[in-house]
């Protein structure tokens, strides 16, 4: 699969599509919103599911609005598979969380089901596990693709630093212990996708990563 990111919602989120160059399907992680742009990007492409990392507005503020478009021009429904269920008192409370920003067009998500820890999702042509990795947010989750050698991470390990914790509902540690049982367990050479920044890699977060010393 080949990864491409669009920078979504002012906050320059990280919307990853990983896509089949050759059977032209593809996955869609983490869309906050800009869906007109994003229907754009993913012209051509047969889109099999949205997948969700996390609660936050910047994160799926537009996955209802992306999932509705892209059964209207596939003709056929998409799922949207959200993260664990523990983050879906902020899938409801998206459109208060982003007018704290300013931001006025986005949408509460609502996904077709829920993820577990510990879960295999198979789509055609992607094999994705999905382990519970919470403290940035209770129902956090992070997906990986071992055949891909990468993880799409959230808002739980960035290029030298880790998540916010600060919220009401954050936990620092709980984010520490996480990103060290779901990501560090993962060899050197996978990729790590965050929600915001640039990639880095398992390797490179385990050596130099001062959070995670
Ligand atoms: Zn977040």
């Amino acid at each position: 699969m080949r990864a491409r990111t669009v920078k979504v919602t002012p906050l320059r989120q990280n919307c990853t599509v990983l896509e089949n160059p050759e059977t032209g399907r593809a996955v869609v992680f983490d869309p906050g919103g800009d869906v007109p742009e994003l229907l754009q990007v993913l012209e051509g492409l047969t889109v099999d599911a949205i997948l969700l990392t996390h609660g936050h507005f910047d994160h799926a503020g537009g996955a209802d609005a992306l999932r509705e478009g892209l059964a209207r021009r596939q003709n056929a429904p998409v799922a949207l598979i959200g993260p664990d269920k523990r983050d879906d008192f902020l899938l409801r409370s998206i459109v208060e969380q982003a007018q704290a920003f300013g931001l006025y067009d986005l949408q509460d998500a609502h996904p077709d089901r829920f993820v577990e820890d510990g879960e295999t999702i198979a789509l055609p042509g992607l094999t994705l596990e999905v382990a519970h990795c919470p403290g940035h947010t209770p129902g956090h989750v992070v997906f990986i693709s071992r055949d891909d050698k990468l993880a799409i991470v959230g808002d739980t390990l960035f290029r030298g630093v880790v998540g916010r914790s600060d919220f009401a509902y954050g936990d620092h540690q709980a984010l520490i212990t996480g990103i060290k049982r779901s990501l560090l367990s993962l060899p050197d050479d996978f990729i790590v996708l965050p929600g915001h920044g640039l990639p880095t890699m398992i390797g490179e977060e385990r050596q130099n990563n001062p959070f995670l010393i």
